[in-house]
Parts: C-alpha cells; structure tokens; sequence
C-alpha cells in the first residue's frame, strides 16, 4: 500500500511532502489546501514524506509490512 494515510487534522497544507516525494504521488488540493494521495500505486514506500513532514501527518506502510498485511 505504500503511503497509509494523511490526517487532514494535522495537515497545514505546507507543501513540504509534495515537495520532497520523488514519485509525484501528493498533491496539495486547491481549495481545502491539504495534502491528498493521488497516485497511491506510484509509492515505493521511501518514507521521505512521512519523515518530512513538520505536523507527522502522514503514515507510511513499508514493503515488507505491506507483504504481511496481503499474507493474511
Ligand atoms: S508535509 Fe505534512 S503538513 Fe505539510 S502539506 Fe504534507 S501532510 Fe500537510
Ligand atoms: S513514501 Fe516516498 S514515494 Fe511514497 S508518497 Fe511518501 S515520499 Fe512519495
């Protein structure tokens, strides 16, 4: 699954995960001006914008998680 989720609680619409996610799969929307997963199947589950992220808004699920979540 790559990238979980972003709370739109904690998101500031700072930009900063679309910014540094080398695989374009965040996008800012324009009127809500949070952070929202477009491209989920593009996330290779680097944890840059999980990590980014001043507001720890973002939860990412690494490849072998997502390897145990589809065995059961
Ligand atoms: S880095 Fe965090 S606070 Fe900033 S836009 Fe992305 S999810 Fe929102
Ligand atoms: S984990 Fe990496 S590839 Fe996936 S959305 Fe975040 S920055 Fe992009």
């Amino acid at each position: 699954m790559g990238i979980r989720v972003i709370d739109p609680k904690l998101c500031i619409g700072c930009n900063v995960c679309v910014d540094v996610c080398p695989l374009d799969v965040i996008r800012l929307d324009s009127s809500t001006k949070k952070a929202y997963i477009k491209y989920l199947r593009e996330c290779q589950s680097c944890f840059l914008c999980e990590v980014e992220c001043p507001e720890d808004a973002i939860q990412v699920v690494s490849v072998h998680e997502r390897r145990m979540v589809t065995a059961w």
